[in-house]
């Protein structure tokens, strides 16, 4: 029988967030603090929109044992800190030297640590150092920060193709079926690579949407075709002040049949990329502008996104000053949240519901990197609801993930519903509110923090998006950041930023 082994270590690092990132935060919902592994893992992925769920099913058909020595994840934030990669390594080898014929990693690829630029491939690395032949798949996020060292110590590499990221599954099953066949010896993969200097932003990467469609369209097409194993862009996590930043395009090709192939597609992915380049600079808006704009719109919900305080990029969700100005300017009927704040959690847990109450709400976070000093906003409303802050995804994206947003609380204003919550958290799904009696359909704005993931759950249910360009460490206005160790001359950063290519660099 074969032995398979699978793992799951995530994370998306914004080196600026002063939010921590312990090991008790890489936990799933339902078990203790930190990772799991094991059995616990495998019915935490099992059946979700997830490359572990692909890996599992692989597994299953191929008659395999599959052994799960670790899950870690956690919400994006700060850096997590060196042990976790010691501590995934390790895991890891202990799984592989027990006996093991090919490994399948679930990865996020956009994180950075005290003393690694690049875990992912400082973990690859370890791996293959015991382990010289073993086929490992790796499934990374769209927004992967890419290394020549995580290249060289893969065999196959998948990323999403979406964002917000609905093809998990399959971007997991790509991979692992590319190194089944590579098992059976039916291909014999090899990794074509490049990286452009362009600093593409969060707001414009979408390959659902130009510049990036036609880009990833050509991609997609090329490995449906078969004129490549795989193909696929990563558009990279930009708020990392390290190295590996940059757009990058992997191409997985046959040795003896594609390579031709191969480079052709990676040249004209890189040339339209690179001759695009100017459309992925996103432009911010006064923050007033983008909310007397949304009170022009007819009919509703409007949906604004306040893309500057993210949790799904690492931001506090504390940050006050747009729904300071939305309340300025009369916005009424909102649905805001959720609002990271545990304090006011416990104050509106203890008023208990119906009580009225004032908070000082948010604001508790400051943003050294930035020059930002945390200001929380008093507000006074009426408790409606307490509760666990626990709920199943429906929606497209991670779907049927636990999702724990610890204990939450919800504050009527009278003109707002606010949803207070004790843990960080990117709402994608409209189970966020819905859990707690909130129904966004029905209200005539919705207020969240978020820049392309809401669009998962939310689209369905509202008839206008405005992007809001909020203050707080993800701010889209990249002149904010202390940029220090980012290759250079990057584009927009440095304008004049001359093409890389070619050559189109290859696994060595
Ligand atoms: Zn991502």
């Amino acid at each position: 029988m074969k032995r398979f082994v699978t793992a799951v270590v995530k994370h998306e690092t914004n080196t600026f967030s002063p939010i921590p990132t312990p090991l008790s935060n890489f936990g799933h919902h339902g078990s203790e603090p930190g990772p799991i592994s094991g059995d616990l893992a495998l019915r935490a992925y099992r059946g979700t929109n997830s490359a572990a769920a692909a890996y599992i099913d692989i597994a299953d058909q191929e008659g395999a044992e599959l052994v799960f020595p670790i899950a870690a994840n956690a919400t994006p934030g700060g850096c997590p800190e060196d042990s976790l990669i010691d501590h995934a390594a390790e895991e890891i080898i202990a799984a592989v030297t027990a006996g093991c014929d090919a490994l399948f990693l679930d990865l996020h690829g956009g994180m950075a640590t005290p003393g690694y630029d690049d875990p992912e491939g400082e973990m690859l690395s370890r791996i293959r150092a015991v382990a010289p032949d073993l086929p490992i798949a790796v499934a990374f996020d769209f927004h992967t920060n890419l290394s020549q060292v995580t290249i060289d110590n893969a065999t196959v590499i998948t990323g999403y193709r979406t964002y917000p990221h609905i093809d998990q599954y399959e971007t997991g099953a790509r991979a692992g079926r590319t190194l089944i066949r590579a098992m059976n010896g039916e291909v014999d993969p090899i990794m074509l690579w490049h990286s452009l200097p362009i600093l593409s932003h969060l707001n414009k990467q979408t390959p659902s949407r130009q510049p990036m469609k036609d880009i990833m369209d050509m991609a997609i097409a090329a490995e449906a075709a078969g004129d490549v194993l795989n193909a696929g862009l990563l558009g990279c996590f930009p708020l990392a002040d390290i190295p590996f930043v940059g757009m990058h395009a992997i191409v997985v090709v046959d040795r003896d049949r594609g390579q031709d192939a191969g480079e052709a597609l990676l040249r004209e992915l890189m040339t339209m990329a690179w001759d695009r380049r100017a459309e992925f600079v996103f432009e911010v808006e006064a923050v007033e502008t983008s909310i007397s704009h949304a009170l022009s719109l007819g009919e509703g919900p409007v949906l604004l996104a306040d893309h500057g305080d993210v949790a799904g990029s690492g931001g506090a969700t504390d940050v006050m000053d747009v729904f300071e100005e939305a309340m300025r300017q009369g916005l009424d009927d909102v649905c805001v949240g959720p609002i990271w704040d545990p304090d006011a959690v416990a104050q509106m847990t203890q008023a208990g519901v119906g009580a009225e109450v004032t908070v000082q709400l948010g604001g508790k976070t400051d943003f050294p990197a930035i020059g930002h000093k945390g200001r929380p906003l008093e507000v006074t409303g009426t408790v409606r609801r307490i509760t666990d802050g626990k709920f199943t995804v429906t929606g497209p994206m991670a779907t049927g993930t636990q999702q724990n947003m610890g204990q939450c609380a919800v504050l009527d204003t009278g003109r707002a519903e606010i949803l207070v919550s004790t843990a960080r958290h990117e709402p994608f799904d409209i189970g966020c509110f819905t859990h707690a009696g909130i129904d966004p359909s029905a209200k005539r704005f919705i207020l969240i923090k978020s820049r392309q993931h809401f669009r998962a759950g939310f689209e369905p249910i509202i008839k206008h998006v405005v992007m809001v360009s909020g203050p707080g460490i993800t701010t889209s206005d990249y002149g904010q950041y202390p940029w220090d160790r980012v290759r250079r001359p990057i584009y927009p950063l440095d304008p004049e930023t001359p093409p890389n290519f070619p050559p189109a660099w290859q696994q060595k």
